[in-house]
């Protein structure tokens, strides 16, 4: 293996910069070219490819985003899209690729292996922690802190004012982001889609908390349930005088300097990605499991369910009687 490339794809996250640097970097130290491919799989059928060299990913471990600049490709959904992108790797010489994205961009790394024979490695990038490999995803502990910092702030005015206070956060279909800030941020209520959701629990408990003296009312709610506004109607329905806000995070999650823990992993797996190469391996997604990083299989990968922590959930109900 002489030549590698590097790719981000799908939704941006905190930490994928570092995980490019550590490619680049563990790449030009084992001797091998490195090229970065730019917008994902659209920039790679495009043929948008430059040389990477140690100093084109300097200054961007503190940095959010991807450099590489990332994008979603319909056309690379399809068989044609997909030999077009093989041509290009062909073209440049590139016998291994790695792909930092979520499972989407997983997907597409099978089937272009599967296809065309390519090297394919993929790493977890991330906010949601969705990828069921892996217990974190790079972007996700970032994306948390971003999320309390918020409800610290919110929390503030909410206690002047003896408000409740809404706050959806992201998380796609999972209620990572949710659960895990909303238990750091000490939230009253915490919503998810892996709990049923249900609306007169919710009120009994805000009522119940105002009964308790309770100053604020943080209810952190996971978007996969439902948006602010909709969860707010339905509270101000069965309790008309509570005084009730809601705010959406959106995109300052996605963005902002990657935490320790994010740039820690994604270097830890963009080394190994260099590595598994070299060792003639292909068709891996590299995770954290129990604090080892791990590879499975692609196929063994995209399989596996992910166990979402009730526990925690639980632990989160009893902590914010
Ligand atoms: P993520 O990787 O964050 O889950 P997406 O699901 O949008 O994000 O996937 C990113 C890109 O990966 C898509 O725009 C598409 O080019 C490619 N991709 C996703 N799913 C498939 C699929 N089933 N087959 C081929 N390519 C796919």
């Amino acid at each position: 293996m002489k030549t590698i490339g590097v790719l981000t794809s799908g939704g941006d996250a905190p930490g994928m910069n570092a995980a490019i640097r550590a490619v680049v970097r563990c790449g030009i130290y084992n001797g091998l070219t490195v090229k970065g491919i730019m917008r994902g799989y659209q920039g790679l059928i495009d043929d948008e490819i430059e040389d990477m060299t140690l100093s084109s990913v300097g200054d961007i471990i503190q940095r959010g985003g991807t450099i590489l600049r990332t994008a979603r490709s319909a056309e690379f959904k399809t068989k044609e899209g997909r030999a077009k992108a093989a041509e290009v790797l062909k073209k440049h010489g590139i016998e291994g690729l790695v792909i930092i994205g979520g499972d989407g961009s997983f997907r597409g790394a099978q089937l272009l292996s599967n296809e065309h024979g390519v090297n394919t490695i993929g790493i977890p990038g991330t906010i949601d922690n969705d990828i069921p490999c892996t217990d974190y995803t790079i972007g996700f502990d970032t994306a948390c802190n971003t999320a309390i910092d918020a409800i610290n702030k919110i929390r503030d005015t909410a206690t002047s004012h003896e408000r409740a206070n809404i706050i959806e956060v992201m998380g796609r279909n999972a209620g990572y982001i949710a659960l895990y800030a909303g238990l750091a941020g000490g939230a009253e209520i915490i919503i998810i889609p892996e709990v049923k959701f249900d609306i007169d629990e919710v009120c009994d408990k805000i009522s119940y908390g105002i009964k308790r003296g309770k100053l604020h009312h943080i209810i952190v709610l996971a978007e996969g349930v439902m948006s602010g506004l909709e969860l707010s109607k339905m509270i101000q329905e069965r309790l008309p005088k509570l005084d009730l806000r809601h705010t959406t995070l959106g995109h300052i999650q996605r963005g902002g300097a990657p935490s320790v823990m994010d740039r820690i992993i994604a270097s830890q797996m963009g080394s190994r990605a260099v590595e598994l190469l070299l060792e003639n391996k292909s068709q891996r997604i590299i995770s954290i499991r129990n604090n080892q990083i791990v590879d499975d299989d692609i196929d063994t990968a995209l399989a596996m369910r992910k166990e979402f922590n009730f526990k925690l959930y639980e632990l989160s109900k009893i902590l914010s009687i």
